[in-house]
């Protein structure tokens, strides 16, 4: 297994800046996560990585081994698309064989007890029989898991290879690519634009925005102190409740509907004057209800627009006088609709950002 090192990787084509001048280190075992929209240059890292793309700029190491220049074949990758290109009329087993095969270097029965590892580490031992016509979704996935585990290689790539899986079979093969990540220790790159399978999965996540790393940090990190705006409204379901306000006063912003007064200690890090852009963030699950305002607190005045049930909790849009949308979390069957009340912000959870753009940076 190995460290990957991406050195101030630029790709381009023609004048699309595809990638720009990024550098990612990823240890020895570690599963990193790229994860943005559509278009940010996830797929265009993780070709550069693979040797599928050449970049403009830029390095990439494997260990010590400078591995920019290498052909794919030559850099002791595995890579599983979206489409896992399995051969549908060979069984399961013969599959998973055909990199060995292609090698064609090993005798028969090592090759068969490489693919009865593999096999028994992506259970994938009762169907190894069977032809992939005949698998379902979920099973061919994992076919195409093993196949690419066969070889060991140093680095593990998969690029979107859940998007075709109903929810439930995803969130199952995402939990098994993790146990098998770790039972084996290897160093992994997977690219998602779901935010959810990106924060589930990944030690560590790299959100990229628009060819340029917006975040780099363990899902925790950036879920609760996300470095840009762009990235507290990328991660985390429901979206974050976002306010474009500016600076009234020491402690108040207004976004022109709302006065919105800061606790003390969060007003300290407003050292802008008077009707500079800040944007106020809050996540639905950090705002609770009360049904008279309550003293102290910052607190806006609502009425329920929209329930949306989840199981034990239901999420709760909400609409001011002004009509600025809210949207909150609460325990089930606690709001009805058309209900009036206050969403009450938990002060430790406020997030603000320097301005309104995507990538205006953190100021608390
Ligand atoms: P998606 O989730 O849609 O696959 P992505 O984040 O993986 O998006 P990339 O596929 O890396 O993004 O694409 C980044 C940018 O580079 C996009 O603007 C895309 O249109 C462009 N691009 C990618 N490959 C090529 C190519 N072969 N030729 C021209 N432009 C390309």
């Amino acid at each position: 297994m190995a460290e990957v090192t991406i050195d101030n990787l630029t790709k381009e084509y023609g004048s699309i800046v595809a990638t720009n001048d990024i550098s990612i280190d990823i240890d020895d075992g570690e599963l990193v996560v790229l994860v943005g929209p559509s278009g940010c240059g996830k797929t265009t890292t993780l070709r550069s990585i693979a040797g599928l793309e050449t970049p403009t700029s830029g390095s990439i190491h494997f260990g010590d081994t400078d591995v920019t220049d290498r052909a794919p074949q030559d850099r002791d990758i595995s890579m599983v698309f979206q489409d896992l290109a399995l051969y549908p009329h060979m069984t399961a087993a013969e599959n998973v064989a055909f990199p060995l095969h292609a090698d064609g270097q090993q005798p028969e029965t090592t090759v068969r007890e490489s693919v009865e590892e593999v096999a028994r580490a992506t259970n994938c031992e009762e169907f190894l029989d069977k032809k992939v016509v005949d698998l379902s979704g979920g099973q061919r996935q994992r076919v195409a898991l093993a196949r690419a585990l066969v070889r060991k290689p140093e680095v593990f790539l998969m690029d979107e290879p859940f998007s075709d899986l109903d929810e439930l079979l995803k969130r199952q093969l995402r939990a098994e690519v993790v146990r098998i990540q770790k039972d084996l220790g290897i160093t992994m790159v997977h690219v998602t634009h779901d935010q959810e399978e990106a924060m589930t999965m990944g030690d560590r996540l790299v959100v990229m925005n628009d060819g340029e790393i917006a975040q780099m940090g363990d899902p925790d990190t950036v879920f609760n102190e996300p470095a840009r705006l762009f990235v507290a409204t990328f991660i985390g379901s429901p979206q974050i409740n976002r306010f474009d306000c500016r600076i009234a006063g020491d402690r108040t912003l207004t976004d022109g509907e709302l006065e919105l007064e800061l606790p003390a200690d969060a007003a300290d890090v407003l050292d802008g004057a008077t009707g500079e852009a800040v944007t106020l963030c809050i996540r639905p699950q950090h705002l609770s209800w009360a049904d008279e305002r309550p003293a102290d607190s910052l607190a806006v005045p609502v009425s329920v627009n929209v329930i949306e049930k989840i199981g034990t909790e239901d999420i709760v849009r909400c609409r001011t006088a002004g009509g600025t949308e809210i949207t909150g979390v609460v325990p089930a069957g606690a709001l009805s609709f058309g209900q009036e009340g206050y969403l009450v912000f938990d002060p430790s959870q406020l997030h603000l950002f320097d301005g309104h753009d995507e990538n205006a940076p953190r100021l608390n």
